[in-house]
């Protein structure tokens, strides 16, 4: 199968969250199976093109934007060890400056930015003679390419065959835009913005909606986020939308790429385990809270780690936390290490509790690749008490490097994380239902009554561990879902 993804994210290059992990990671699994994938991204000025061997092509590309023409050089790069082609588009105008989405609010000119993005990939497929059995495109950025692909290429000749698959990672941002620009920037004429069109939530032009009415198929990444942004007001508004395509609405659970991802071949870390030699993890321990600042002397106590790698963001459940974690630090319960860049209140709260617990609490800010491997092969647990969650791979990161996951049972936490049950021994992890910081607290209790507890601190981590998250799992789902996109097309 030809298919063609489109995304604002793919990591290496280009990173804010998971939509960057799983825009790197199923390409590769789709190419081991044999289906050929071309990737196409935007040159930001923070991209790195010497480290990635990132180079200018002599395609210049002709994209048609409103009743006028633009052009986009085109560069290009291989995802990391792989032949997978990554096609750079690279704009003065629109890219070349620093970070992706611009901070807090974001750029001004995102709406202008992402639509030129989506427009761009079908030239750019034509261009390299790329005649994609699907294009795959991926959140509110690139979701323009479903209503382009029926308005302007569905009686395209190249286009014959292409069917539109639009994945959902997360209904909180929505690409909401002035609609006489956004309507001009997409070709669409704007007698088709009006209150109830397919392009219209609330008085304003909604790239999600649009992206969700005219996919063939539609995907989101954990079973119980499918089913809760249907139903509750997880769906930020668009539940009727959602609901009217539920027959067309899948939910396919994201998966880890253990190249990346695996404590046996983890190169960021001090000492490589895996669940036959789990004592290992005790080296790994001390190394990061060596790496975090804790002393030496402080070291030899032994206390549980508590780790987070995370946005700051209201998503993410910093205020629970915020609301119960002092009593725990005070009282020399835990350790608690997080790794996150967001907002700035979240980042003042954490900073001045690691000041007033500088033996309790350590914090990092500013994006840390390394010291993120570092947490999850460190930590005894890992902390997600997110107020939603679309699926989240932290979670995922964390068992498989048997580290106890504590979550809330929301979306796809509640999909990759199994209560432990110490009569039958079998579960994952730690969960709980309400968003308060005393559930939380609970559930913290719960956890440190579990620490180093036998038998059942040896059989969490190793069901942990033996749990199958792999991408490969994934990537075969997607395929399937194109099959029917195919089928589907109309
Ligand atoms: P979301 O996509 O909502 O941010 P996910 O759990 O799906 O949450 O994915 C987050 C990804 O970003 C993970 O790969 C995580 O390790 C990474 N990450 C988040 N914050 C940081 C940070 N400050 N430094 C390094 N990696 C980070």
């Amino acid at each position: 199968m030809n298919i063609l993804v489109a995304t604002a994210e793919v990591t290496p290059f280009a990173k804010v969250g998971g939509l960057a992990d799983m825009a790197g990671a199923l390409p590769k699994a789709w190419a081991e199976d044999g289906h050929n994938v071309v990737v196409i991204l935007p040159l930001y000025g923070t991209i790195d093109t010497e480290k990635f061997g990132i180079v200018k092509t002599d395609m210049l590309v002709d994209v048609p934007f409103g009743t006028w023409t633009e052009y986009a050089e085109v560069w290009h790069g291989t995802l990391p060890g792989t032949t997978i082609p990554v096609y750079f588009l690279r704009s003065s105008d629109y890219y070349d400056r620093p970070g992706i989405y611009g901070y807090h609010e974001g750029f001004e000119d995102n709406d202008r930015r992402f639509i030129f993005l989506s427009r761009a990939i079908f030239e750019v497929a034509r261009a390299l003679d790329f005649r994609p059995d699907v294009v795959h495109a991926h959140d509110y950025h690139t979701a323009p390419c479903m209503p382009m692909l029926k308005v302007h290429y569905h009686n395209d000749e190249f286009f014959r065959h292409t069917a539109g698959v639009f994945t959902i990672h997360n209904m909180a941002y929505q690409g909401m835009y002035d609609p006489q620009r956004a309507m001009e920037f997409c070709g669409f004429p704007a007698s088709e913005f009006y209150t109830g069109s397919w392009y219209e939530q609330d008085g304003i032009f909604n790239a999600m909606k649009a992206g969700i009415l005219f996919a063939d198929k539609i995907t989101t990444v954990s079973p119980t986020y499918a089913q809760e942004i249907r139903w509750t007001p997880e769906g930020m508004g668009l539940q009727g939308a959602l609901q009217s395509r539920g027959a067309d609405l899948i939910g396919v659970l994201n998966g880890i790429d253990a190249g990346t991802w695996s404590p046996l071949h983890d190169e960021h870390i001090a000492v490589p385990y895996d669940a036959s030699s789990l004592k290992k993890k005790d080296i790994n321990k001390k190394a990061l809270l060596k790496e975090v600042g804790i002393s030496a002397s402080e070291m030899k106590r032994d206390l549980p780690v508590v780790g987070m790698v995370t946005r700051l963001t209201e998503q993410k459940g910093v205020s629970i936390l915020a609301a119960c974690i002092e009593s725990f630090v005070a009282n020399d319960r835990f350790r608690l290490v997080i790794l996150g860049s967001g907002e700035a209140k979240y980042e003042d709260l954490l900073k001045n509790l690691a000041y007033r617990y500088p033996d309790h609490v350590r914090v990092g800010t500013g994006y840390n690749e390394p010291l993120s491997h570092m947490i999850q092969a460190g930590s005894d647990f890992y902390l997600m008490p997110s107020k939603f969650e679309p699926c989240g791979l932290t979670q995922m990161f964390a068992l498989a490097y048997g580290t106890v996951p504590i979550v809330r049972s929301v979306g796809g936490l509640a999909d990759t994380v199994q209560d432990y049950d110490p009569i039958t021994f079998t579960g994952t992890g730690i969960r709980f239902h309400r968003y308060t910081g005393e559930a939380l607290q609970q559930a913290l209790e719960t956890a440190l009554r579990l620490y180093k507890r036998e038998p059942h601190w040896s059989h969490m981590r190793r069901n942990a561990m033996a749990q199958d998250n792999s991408i490969v799992t994934t990537a075969r789902r997607y395929v399937e879902v194109f099959g029917w996109a195919q089928e589907a097309r109309r």
